[in-house]
């Protein structure tokens, strides 16, 4: 039987390529580092360009009777996908087709195929929590590293015996034939940005703080309230190209940034009454069908402002005077607001730069760069990439990409 191929990184490319793989019968192993898969889009709440909630993907024939739910999808169930939670990849040698790989396999401190998500351990110790109810696998986590007394009467007490507090990370050898990266990205904490101030006060929050606060499942339950001391929140202000198109951080442009602010400066007018929005920016690049974003929004009475944030003035009643340079009106203005968002650049994902260098890869401005630009997703011999892995990309590329790959690799399979 030939080796199973090696995903790294279960966000909606690596989740996509696994399954599409294991539905062509090819064996995976699926790598994820934290403790539920999905990635950055399980944070997301609606997704462009359908504006569906992001929970809600393609689903398979193996969970066929829930509505295209993606994080319940067949990760779990389909005997082709060996899912590795908590886990990491430790080592890479060989030669294609055989590569041999180091995991290093995380503690399986609580049982999925046992949890049933009663919340009895999460009442007793704050060791226990839900990631999120869409999580996948669907059972709770547990953090060692936060004491709680409740801790081994949880354990002690959990009707299905699904805990185990003494669970070890174990080291496991395997051989694979193609490796496929998938590692996404991350949003750039802008703590160094210093004229944007992150970090100096609550209300100035980045563009996936703000996709939590939207939420209906995030901590406010989708009310729209000021961090700093919970009030209902009436004035938001974005600005575009934080840490993007600047020398001093990234210069290449985080291409959906200015997509996924517009679409939140949507929710904000369409779904909370009476939120007034204004965008600064240098350019606004809605691409291709997300036009209609920056159409929809004026529409609403966004106002847009070209130009560049001079200075941010904290006040007593926890509100922000944001002074603007409108390089259009080439004057000076003054803003009140309650929640200052900052778009802040994509970047690669921690561990990239190792990736490439341990594989020898080319690099692309941090990202996994391609051999040739005209098949994209080949970034090595039967070694590929996907989604954010590759540069900023959205879920349609991402999920696109994805299926390339699954193709390259079924085809050299034959
Ligand atoms: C605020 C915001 C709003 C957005 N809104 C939309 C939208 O409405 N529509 C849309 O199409 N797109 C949107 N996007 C983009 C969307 O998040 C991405 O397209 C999508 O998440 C890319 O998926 P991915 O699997 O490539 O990467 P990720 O989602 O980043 O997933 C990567 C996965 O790999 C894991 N990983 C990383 N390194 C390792 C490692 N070394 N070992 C093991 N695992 C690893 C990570 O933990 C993660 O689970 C938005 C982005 C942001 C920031
Ligand atoms: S008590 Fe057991 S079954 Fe209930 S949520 Fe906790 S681990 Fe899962
Ligand atoms: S997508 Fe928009 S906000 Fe993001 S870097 Fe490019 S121009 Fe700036």
């Amino acid at each position: 039987m030939s080796n199973p191929v090696l995903i790294i990184g279960a966000g909606v490319a690596g989740m996509t390529a696994a399954v599409e793989l294991a539905d062509s019968g090819i064996k995976t192993v699926l790598v994820e580092r934290l403790s539920t898969t999905g990635g950055n889009a399980l944070n997301l709440y609606k997704a462009f360009p359908t504006d569906d909630c992001f929970y809600c993907f393609e689903g398979n024939r193996w969970r066929p009777g829930i509505r295209k739910c993606f994080y319940r999808s067949a990760l779990t169930e389909q005997p082709n996908i060996d899912l590795k939670m908590n886990s990491q990849v430790e080592e890479i040698s060989g030669l294609p087709g055989n590569f041999s790989v180091k995991l290093d396999i995380g503690p399986q401190y609580v049982d999925p195929k046992k949890c049933t998500m009663c919340g009895l351990c999460i009442e007793k110790s704050k060791a226990f929590s839900l990631v999120s109810p869409q999580c996948q696998p669907q059972a709770v986590v547990y953090d060692p590293e936060i004491e709680d007394t409740g801790t081994t009467s949880a354990a002690e007490e959990c009707p299905t015996k699904a805990i185990n507090l003494d669970a070890k990370s174990t080291k496991k050898i395997i051989s694979v034939s193609d490796i496929v990266i998938a590692t996404g990205y991350h949003e750039m904490q802008p703590v160094n940005v210093d004229e944007y101030g992150y970090g100096t006060h609550p209300n100035i929050i980045t563009q996936l703080e703000l996709a939590r606060i939207l939420d209906p499942l995030g901590e406010t339950k989708g009310v729209l309230l000021r961090p700093s001391d919970g009030k209902p929140a009436k004035r938001v202000m974005m600005v575009q190209c934080v840490g993007s198109r600047d020398e001093n951080y990234y210069a290449y442009c985080s291409k959906i940034c200015c997509v996924f602010a517009l679409k939140h400066a949507a929710i904000l007018t369409q779904d909370h009454e009476d939120v007034e929005v204004s965008v600064v920016y240098m350019d606004i690049r809605t691409y291709d069908r997300y036009e209609k974003y920056y159409r929809d929004t004026r529409n609403a009475g966004v106002e847009y402002i070209r130009g560049r944030v001079s200075r941010i003035e904290p006040q007593d009643d926890g509100s922000l005077d944001i002074i603007v340079f409108d390089s259009l009106l080439n004057k000076y203005l003054k803003f009140s607001v309650d929640i200052f968002v900052l778009s802040s650049a994509l970047e690669p994902s921690a561990g990239s730069s190792q990736i490439i260098s341990s594989l020898g890869l080319k690099s692309a401005s941090g990202f996994i760069g391609a051999i040739n630009p005209e098949t994209e997703v080949v970034v090595g011999n039967r070694i590929y990439a996907c989604g954010s892995a590759l540069g900023p990309s959205e879920v349609p590329e991402s999920v696109t990409q994805a299926r390339a790959v699954v193709s390259k690799i079924l085809q050299s399979k034959e």
